[in-house]
């Protein structure tokens, strides 16, 4: 027979990266290489986009990556990119309370408050929260603890409403975009559950060296590419090609059937072609995989049951010197539930400071970005465009005290473009992956190993390995 066909649906980054590591990665191919297809619905990089705003290149979605996880800058070092590599130059951000912006203080782990300190510097806070850790530190409520449980769970129940809702859902929450009373302390926070399991102390238990490597490096340190994360996928792409792999953008997966004919094992449908492929690896969002494959395995098809939360990012240029920005680090956080006019509430979660983090982006006008949506709130879903950009100006100018209004601005949505982890993520994963793996399957992507790029990239190239042991 031929070179073994695999069909990759889905050119994310994920995608990919899967695509690279099936070519050999940086040895390249060799006679035993595969062929390799790529289909992508949209464009290449999925989430990734970078765009010329304001007389300079930046990224209008993803920004940066945890530098300190070794996948992304792997992946950089082998497309050449290693020289345009930027670490981020300010860390630290504020949240606002109660009407006011206070600095977050350090030794938050993941959000959670560890000690009384921690919670007296945020002076929006109330006695509540403070009693809450006191209470946990000498008398720490009882909570059972399954398989799984959700965050908003574990921090209600040992340190109060105020701190579970104020503080830890705006910074776990908002990586996620979720909410913590649905998010997976397993899957997201394995310290958090181990401590929840242990029993006693949540605030004494974070802040034993056991704890806080893993789950909140003191300072995590971010990096990004000079020509933006986007040009990582761009560049991607382009080695593909050069290696013959066929990247079909614009171009959606209709079916994945099992062959009835022929030697290989799938058929892989779009609108008008059929591809035969021996293997395939599912990269799309994790409700998509379950559509394609549920057929398969009621194990796949459980991945349907996958939600993803929907956001949109706001790019604002503003003549530099007309913000005064006296709060320090890199943004500011704003809790669900922020009110804003009459009964209403705020739909900005978070402001960057994008030139704060990325001193290279700075001349010029300033950049100042705006995220808004939640897995349980589109309002911006129904807005126009230049009503949300009117509206979250309005909010900054309340949240920061003045705001001038913008010189150009960029909306740019993700539609269930965040996986949200919720409580009994894992098992429904394992049980995908198993299955998936006894079928010459594998699955990629943000919605397995971890949201953030570097994970998407190692999901990607993990996948292809085990489509390439499944091969051989
Ligand atoms: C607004 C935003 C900001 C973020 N910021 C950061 C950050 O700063 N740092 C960080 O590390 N992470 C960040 N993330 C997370 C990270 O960017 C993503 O999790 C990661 O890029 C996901 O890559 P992926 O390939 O798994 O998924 P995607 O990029 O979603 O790719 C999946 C692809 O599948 C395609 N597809 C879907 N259906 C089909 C079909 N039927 N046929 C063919 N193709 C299909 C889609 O078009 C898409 O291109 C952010 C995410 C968002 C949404």
């Amino acid at each position: 027979m031929s070179r073994p066909s695999v069909v990759v649906i889905g050119g994310g980054i994920a995608g990919l990266a899967a695509a690279w590591e099936l070519t050999g990665a940086a040895e390249g191919p060799s006679a035993e290489t595969p062929r390799v297809e790529v289909i992508e619905a949209s464009t290449v990089g999925g989430t990734l986009a970078t765009a010329t705003f304001a007389g300079r290149t930046i990224d209008v979605g993803p920004d940066g990556f945890l530098a300190r996880r070794p996948e992304a800058i792997e992946l950089i070092t082998e497309m050449g990119l290693a020289d345009q590599l930027v670490d981020i130059a300010a860390s630290g951000a504020s949240i606002y309370l109660r009407e006011a912006l206070y600095e977050i203080p350090r030794g938050l782990a993941l959000g959670v408050p560890t000690s009384r300190q921690d919670v007296a510097s945020l002076g929006g806070l109330t006695w509540r929260s403070r009693l809450g850790v006191l209470r946990d530190q000498w008398l720490p409520a009882r909570l059972k603890v399954g398989e799984d449980i959700a965050i908003g769970d574990i921090v209600r129940t040992k340190l109060g409403r105020e701190l579970a809702y104020q503080v830890v859902e705006p910074m776990v929450g908002g990586i996620q975009a979720g909410r913590i009373d649905h998010l997976s302390a397993r899957s997201l926070f394995p310290a958090l559950y181990e401590a929840a399991r242990a029993g006693g102390s949540l605030t004494r238990a974070l802040t034993t060296p056991a704890a806080t490597p893993a789950t909140a490096p003191p300072a995590p340190l971010f990096a990004t590419l000079r020509g933006g994360i986007g040009s990582l996928a761009s560049r991607l792409g382009e080695r593909l090609a050069e290696r013959d792999v066929a990247v079909r953008r614009a171009t959606p997966v209709l079916a994945l059937r099992q062959s009835t004919h022929g030697a290989r094992r799938y058929d892989v449908d779009t609108a008008d072609t059929t591809t035969a492929a021996d293997a395939v690896i599912l990269a799309t969002p994790g409700a998509v995989a379950g559509a394609l494959a549920g057929a398969l395995d009621p194990a796949l098809a459980a991945l349907s049951e996958l939600r993803s939360a929907s956001v949109a990012m706001i790019t604002l240029a503003l003549t530099r010197g007309e913000l005064d920005l006296s709060f320090p680090g890199t943004g500011v956080l704003v809790p669900l539930a922020t009110p804003w006019r009459g009964a209403d509430s705020m739909l900005t979660t978070a402001i960057t400071l994008l030139e704060r983090k990325w001193p290279h982006l700075v001349e010029g006008d300033e950049i100042v970005r705006v995220h808004v949506g939640r897995s349980d709130d589109v309002r911006f879903a129904a807005m126009s465009d230049a009503d949300l950009v009117a509206r979250v100006v309005a909010e900054l100018n309340t949240i920061l005290g003045s705001f001038p209004a913008p010189n150009a601005w960029l909306v740019r949505r993700f539609p269930n473009s965040l996986p949200q982890y919720e409580v009994g993520h894992q098992a429904l994963v394992d049980a995908a992956k198993t299955a998936a793996a006894r079928r010459h399957l594998a699955l990629a992507g943000n919605a397995y190993d971890g949201v953030g790029i570097p994970a998407s990239i190692g999901s990607g190239r993990r996948a292809a390995r085990e489509v390439l042991a499944a091969l051989t």
